[in-house]
């Protein structure tokens, strides 16, 4: 197993990756492109690239440790090379994927040499729902042939394939129609029409959500993951994982934005004598995000410790409480900092805006909030 140097790492993020986000703010796509392939080779030469092929996978546990650490920044997963969605890929590929798609596509993108995406939600239908989708694949001459319509496939602009959730056998109970189909982006009939606009931003490659169109989409029948109708029992296993990783990126955006709101308290005159962390509404703000850091933290290092013991089936329950506790955790932290900053919180010069506008999305993706609730709830009441 793989241990890396965590101060180290953290003491990296602060004096190379960081001081890259004015990129991402004032969306200079290329020189920020440039500046991340230089820190990737930098991560890669100190031996810190945690998907390297030739490294054993590291345990969920610590790479939790690592998502929180790298997750201060919205760049630190781009610069390690484990960023959503093509880490949720890679664990897909891994587990499920034929030799052949490991070889062309799996391995360079644990490299991070090429990009991928994920394309399972449609403007049309329920993603709280993913046994109800109208994209199909039928196979003719040996080939699927996709025709469908998607959208919010983050990552989309740039990407070399894509994996497509569609419907394979309308005719199967619901939670066997869908399969998983790995799709090229050069494939005639595959078209991204836009990157959608997201709270005014279009976004760009990795920071894009696209909507997608097929139109008799021909996809070699060997690019199926798994086998025909496990579609729906492959999400489950790729949003599993998943969930740690995102809740311990959040759990950095978190710390990110106390940290930066401790800093302002500390140091904003508001009277002769007083700064604003002498206010007692102040101070009950920073108890409250503080606590609510540290109970979700130790949530979700509890889960990825289970899920290292047992596995993803027998951790379900833990993966829906993180979910929705850490997503509204964050919100509540990002708000608190925004709101202790005032303006400057506002201004899009500033992380904490980027942080408020983006990670708004969390209680949506991977399952909204609501869905974990229901899911959960039901599996406390029926031991009552
Ligand atoms: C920034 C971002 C990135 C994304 N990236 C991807 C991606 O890469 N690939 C991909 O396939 N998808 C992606 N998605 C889509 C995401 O997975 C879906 O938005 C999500 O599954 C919800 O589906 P929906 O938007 O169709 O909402 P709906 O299913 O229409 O639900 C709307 C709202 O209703 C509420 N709700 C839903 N069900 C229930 C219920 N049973 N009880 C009570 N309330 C309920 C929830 O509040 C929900 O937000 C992304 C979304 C966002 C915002």
């Amino acid at each position: 197993m793989i241990e890396f140097d965590l101060p180290a790492i953290s003491q990296f993020v602060d004096e190379h990756v960081i001081p890259l986000e004015p990129l991402l703010l004032s969306q200079q796509w290329s020189e920020l492109n440039s500046a991340l392939s230089r820190i990737r080779k930098k991560v890669k030469y100190q031996n810190w690239w945690p998907t390297h092929p030739e490294l054993k996978p590291m345990p969920l546990y610590h790479m939790g440790l690592l998502s929180e650490i790298v997750g201060r920044s919205p760049l630190g997963h781009y610069a390690f090379g484990f960023q959503a969605p093509d880490i949720g890929n890679m664990e897909l590929l891994e587990q499920f994927g034929s030799a052949e798609l490991k070889n062309k596509w799996l391995r360079p993108l644990k490299l991070g040499d090429i990009r991928s995406c994920f394309a399972m939600t449609e403007p049309n239908n329920p993603g709280s729902n993913p046994t109800l989708l109208s994209t199909t694949a039928e196979i003719k001459n040996d080939q699927w042939v996709i025709n469908g319509h998607k959208w919010f496939t983050t990552s989309a602009d740039g990407a070399q394939f894509m994996i497509v959730m569609a419907i394979t056998d309308p005719s199967a109970p619901k939670h066997l129609r869908a399969s998983m189909i790995l799709v090229p982006a050069d494939t005639p009939g595959m078209k991204l029409i836009r990157n959608i606009p997201v709270m005014g931003h279009s976004g760009h490659g990795y920071f894009s959500h696209g909507e997608i169109e097929f139109k008799d989409c021909h996809i070699p029948v060997n690019n199926l993951i798994g086998k025909a109708g496990q579609g729906f029992k492959l999400a489950q296993h790729r949003l599993g994982p998943g969930r740690i990783h995102h809740c311990m990126r959040w759990i950095g955006v978190a710390n990110r934005c106390f940290d930066l709101m401790c800093k302002h308290v500390k140091n904003r005159q508001i009277t002769d004598q007083q700064v604003l962390a002498d206010q007692a509404l102040i101070q009950a703000k920073v108890a409250d995000a503080y606590t609510s850091i540290q109970a979700a933290r130790a949530l979700v290092l509890n889960t990825a410790k289970h899920i290292d013991d047992t596995n993803f089936e027998a951790t379900r329950f833990n993966i829906s409480m993180i979910k929705f506790h850490c997503a509204d955790m964050l919100q509540k932290v990002i708000n608190h900092s925004l709101q202790c900053l005032g303006s400057a919180g506002m201004s899009d010069d500033h992380i904490i805006a980027y942080f408020y506008r983006e990670e708004r999305a969390a209680t949506i993706y991977d399952g909204p909030n609501e869905v974990h609730q229901l899911s959960l709830a039901k599996q406390i009441l029926k031991s009552y």
